[in-house]
């Protein structure tokens, strides 16, 4: 990359790939300018505000399963920082829940929600975001890369682009790429961009005017043998709840996430609640006061991208980062994906 003194790279996404990636760069002669089709950074790892309620809708916590997240997140600063102490039990497809004879490590949010992860990260850069700008077409020339937005904007000129939406959305968008040259390098990448599998979940959100007292934070499904995957309470994150109120995050299993996905709200929210209210044991639950609903058709990536047939695009400052580059549907590994690509372009600078 090169041009007078800065580098100009252009990250489409703004979830926390790219908020890792930013962050790697703010050091280096780079300037970086995300293009995020929604409101808010995050992605994935969002979080939602309703009635004086706080809820992470997507990503429920960052595991700190190594250091270099555990320092990372400590650079963020303690404010607001919140461990969730409570365990996660599993359950099995008859509805039997356990107590988990597995060791717990940390589960990290913020009292204001996981959003906080991509907002810190991209608070100490000095990123230009680009919100509610959604990339539709990208197209090299002789002075760089200029992007299209659905608006009918263009961006650019960039001397390198750096895609992170989920794969199937990537693959889209390599499928309105045009290059210099290099057709057959853009369409082998295109085919293993879309082969990565996806599971679908549908999250349900049931509030309730009084508490509901369990041992555990949350409840996953061990054996995949349940409708639901994994059912969470939202008032374990101090900050998120008011005292006396709870607030189940209810994530359905892909089989009944994909079967169920464009059912209306109403219908989805009092079979989901019927399902809580029997694997809790508690009647009462299938009435919540007010329900929200979040469809997240490419949730999690099943595996990851063939490296070896993306890598030639990066000879045309072309690349990708994300969940499904590394292959793991984990927070931390998105964000240190874009870390690393962003060490690899910092060196070509
Ligand atoms: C329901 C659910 C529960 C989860 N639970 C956990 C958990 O507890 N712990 C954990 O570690 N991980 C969890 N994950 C996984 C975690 O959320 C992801 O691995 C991580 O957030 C992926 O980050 P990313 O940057 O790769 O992608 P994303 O977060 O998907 O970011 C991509 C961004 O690109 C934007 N975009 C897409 N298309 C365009 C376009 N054309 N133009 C502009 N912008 C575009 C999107 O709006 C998005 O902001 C969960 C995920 C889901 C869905």
């Amino acid at each position: 990359m090169s041009t007078d003194d800065e580098s100009r790279l252009c990250i489409v996404g703004a979830g926390l790939a790219a908020a890792g990636m930013a962050d790697a760069l703010s050091d280096e002669p780079v300037s970086v300018t995300a293009l995020e089709k929604s409101r808010g950074v995050g992605g994935r790892a969002a979080t939602r505000r309703r009635d004086g309620c706080r809820y992470d809708h997507g990503a429920n916590y960052i595991k700190d399963s190594d250091e270099r997240t555990r320092e990372l997140l400590t650079s963020l600063g303690a404010d607001g920082l919140v461990d969730i102490d409570a365990p996660v039990w599993p359950f099995d497809g008859e509805g039997t829940i356990s107590e988990s004879q597995r060791p717990e490590s940390h589960k990290w949010t913020w009292e204001v929600g996981i959003t906080q992860l991509a907002k810190r990260l991209f608070g100490r850069t000095d990123a230009d975001i680009r919100k509610e700008t959604r990339v539709d077409e990208l197209e090299e020339g002789q002075s760089g890369w200029t992007i299209s937005d659905t608006d009918g904007a263009t961006h650019g000129p960039f001397d390198a682009v750096v895609l992170t939406p989920p794969a199937p959305q990537t693959a889209d968008l390599l499928r309105a790429t045009e290059l210099v040259d290099g057709d057959g390098d853009l369409a082998a990448a295109t085919d293993a961009v879309d082969q990565v599998p996806y599971r679908t979940i549908r999250s349900l959100m049931l509030h309730y005017p009084f508490e509901i007292d369990r041992p555990y934070y949350a409840l996953v499904n061990d054996d995949r043998d349940h409708d639901i995957g994994w059912l969470a309470r939202e008032s374990c994150k101090p900050g998120h709840i008011p005292d006396g109120e709870e607030l189940l995050v209810v994530q359905m299993a892909p089989d009944w996430s994909t079967a169920n996905y464009d059912k209306p709200v109403d219908d989805a929210a009092s079979e989901v609640a019927a399902k809580a209210a029997r694997l809790l044991d508690d009647d009462r639950l299938t009435e919540p006061n007010w329900v929200d609903d979040q469809g997240w058709r490419y949730a999690l990536p099943d595996a990851g991208v063939d490296s070896e047939a993306v890598e030639p695009l990066e000879a045309h400052g072309l690349y990708v980062a994300g969940d499904w580059v590394v292959g793991e549907p984990r927070a931390h590994e998105a964000l240190w994906c874009g870390v690393d690509v962003g060490k690899r372009l910092a060196a070509t600078v």
